[in-house]
Parts: structure tokens; sequence; C-alpha cells
């Protein structure tokens, strides 16, 4: 069967808050933008984002779907071409073209990756198991869940520590275990996990195990020092230990860092003609919706100014 082929000025790889701001931006501009999103809905991390929304100027939000619903709502009065459920097969980013399951074919003559980044997993017995039966989704949505519980925090940086706060105003006690001997969340986090005296820190220990029958029960920790095993009993647990980056699609074909980020230069752009990277799959210095969404105009900008009127491929 002959593949659908269609022309964009842009396609756009991601529909969080720098791929619809990217998408905005690029119709503001007179190009002609496709928006592919894999998930059901557009708003990427946004839609996982279940605590008020108060540090981006301008709006306040009770959720991170009510900001995306405010974004939807103007991103809706250009003229875009928004496509969930839309499923990669292949990216080539050296002829700008994008292949879905389904069979469709588009072609532009730029790509944004604004694909973003997802939590990392710990991957150990149980993590899969107990998904839903113990194992939280979030702090901000679950607080209620948790009330009189024990329940443990995996992990040192903000995620957890914030998380761990959280939990802590209706957990009965709060174990916050993180792998090293210093956290790397900011100093009020950790000053305030500090002084909260429903929340027991383990330093220097690796969570091995979640055990349970049908819902979690227990979880087995290392100590990294001694080697020691030991089993702390705990009704419920948040995993926050970090991100990976949603690169995968385009491994082999571009500049990835290390921990797989795409590498950029000035303005968005990569090292190969008219691809541009925006958002947390960019590695920002801040991870914020703020810094995404200004990312989303600087990428629109360069390919108005640079990509379409250079007449780059
Ligand atoms: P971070 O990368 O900041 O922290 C991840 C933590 O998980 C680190 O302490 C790390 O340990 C630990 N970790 C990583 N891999 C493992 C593993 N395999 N086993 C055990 N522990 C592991 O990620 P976060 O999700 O906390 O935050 C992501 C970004 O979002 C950051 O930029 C953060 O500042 C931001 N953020 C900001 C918030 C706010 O300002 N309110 C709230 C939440 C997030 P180690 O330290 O040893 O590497």
């Amino acid at each position: 069967m002959a593949l659908k082929k269609k022309n964009f000025d842009v396609i756009i790889i991601g529909a969080g808050p720098g791929g619809l701001s990217s998408a905005f931006w690029c119709a503001e501009l007179g190009l002609k933008a496709l928006l592919l999103e894999r998930e059901d809905e557009l708003g990427g991390q946004m839609l996982r984002t279940f605590n008020r929304i108060e540090n981006y100027l301008g709006i306040e939000t009770a959720n991170g779907s009510e900001m995306r619903d405010i974004f939807l709502r103007q991103v809706k009065k250009k003229a875009v071409t928004l496509h969930c459920r839309a499923e990669i097969e292949a990216v080539d980013l050296i002829e700008k073209t994008v292949v879905l399951t389904s069979g469709e074919r588009y072609s532009a003559r730029a790509i944004v990756i604004a694909t973003g980044v997802r939590r990392r997993e710990l991957g150990i017995p149980g993590a899969a198991e107990f998904r839903g039966r113990g194992i939280l989704e979030s702090g901000e949505k679950c607080k209620n869940d948790v009330a009189g519980k024990r329940v443990m925090v995996v992990g040192g940086g903000d995620a957890a520590l914030e998380n761990a706060l959280i939990l802590s105003r209706a957990a009965e006690r709060v174990f916050l275990v993180h792998r090293r001997g210093e956290f790397r969340a900011r100093k009020e986090f950790v000053h305030e996990c500090l002084q909260n005296k429903k929340i027991e820190v383990t330093l220097n220990a690796a969570v091995t195990a979640i055990i349970g029958n049908a819902e979690v029960e227990a979880v087995e920790i290392r100590d990294m020092l001694t080697g020691t095993t030991s089993l702390i009993s705990i009704e419920a647990v948040l995993i926050r230990v970090g991100e990976i980056p949603n690169t995968e699609l385009f491994h082999g074909q571009i500049s990835l860092d290390d921990e797989g980020y795409v590498s950029v230069g000035p303005n968005c752009g990569t090292a190969l003609a008219g691809v541009l990277a925006i958002g947390d799959v960019a590695r920002p210095f801040a991870h914020t919706i703020a810094g995404a969404v200004g990312d989303g105009a600087t990428a629109a900008k360069a390919i108005a100014r640079f990509v379409i009127a250079a007449g780059n491929p």
C-alpha cells in the first residue's frame, strides 16, 4: 500500500509545553507546522503534574492539566495540525521524514525534537508487580491515600524530597532512602526534611526489592557501606530517582551526550541542519515549563529566519 506523504515546513515531535509553544510560534510566523504526540492527549509532563503550579509567571493553576488546557486553548486558535496517538516508527533527520506505525508519512523542511524525559525506573524485583498496589504515582495525587500509613520515598533530588514533605503531612512516618551520603536536592528541601520529625532519613542505602502479597508490605534495602541488607515494613512507596531523555528514536542520527540528551548549540540548533531540540530533552540548566516554552519560541524563530529563509533542506 502506498504511504501518504504530507509536506510541512516543520514537524514538531512531542507536545509538552515546549512542543506546544513551538507549534504556536511556528503558526504565528506563518510556518506550516505539524505537532506529533504519541500519547492520547497533548500536554506531556504537564499531565503528570498534580501539584499547584505557582512559578510560571502570569498563570497560576491547580495542576498541570489546567495549565495544559490554557496553553491548548491558545494553540487551537492557530493554524496548526495536531496529531495525537502518533506512534512513530522511524524518523530520518537528514531527509526530515517521519513514518508512523499507522503508515502515514510526513516530510518537512525542519524537525523540532521536543520529546522530553520520562521517569527513571529502578528495575528491581517488585517494582513492576506492585505498580498501583502500593507504589505511588505522585505525592500530591496520593497524599490522602497515605493518611496514618508508613511510606517510603526513594531518591535524593528535588522530586524525592519535595514528595517526602508532601506525604509527611498525612502519613504516620516517611522513610526517605537515598543511595549516597549527600542529597542533591536544593538546600531548602534538605533542611525542611531534616527538621521534619515524621521523616526518617537513611543515607548510603540502595533499595533492592519491593515485597508484599496483594499490596506492598516491605522494602529491602542494602547498606552501601557495609553491604548488609534489612527490611523496612511500609505500606506505600514512591520512587523518584531522576529522569531519562526520550531519544531512542534518534540514536545513531544525532549527537547525544553521555546520558542520552540531545546536544544543542545556540538557538536550540543541533549539528544537523534544520534539526532543533527544545525543552527537557535538550538538557536545560533548569527543567522548567517556562524554559521549555521559551525554547519553543526560539526554535520557531530560528527556523523562520535561518532554516526556511536560507532554503535549508
Ligand atoms: P535528579 O536527577 O535531580 O535526582 C535524582 C536522584 O535519584 C538523585 O539523588 C540520584 O542519586 C538518585 N538516583 C538516580 N539513579 C538512581 C538509582 N538507580 N538508584 C537510586 N537512586 C538513584 O531528579 P529529580 O527527579 O529529583 O528532578 C529532576 C529535575 O526536576 C531536576 O532539575 C529538579 O531540580 C527538578 N525538580 C524541581 C522541583 C522543584 O523545584 N520544586 C521538584 C521536582 C523536580 P545521586 O544524587 O547519587 O545521583
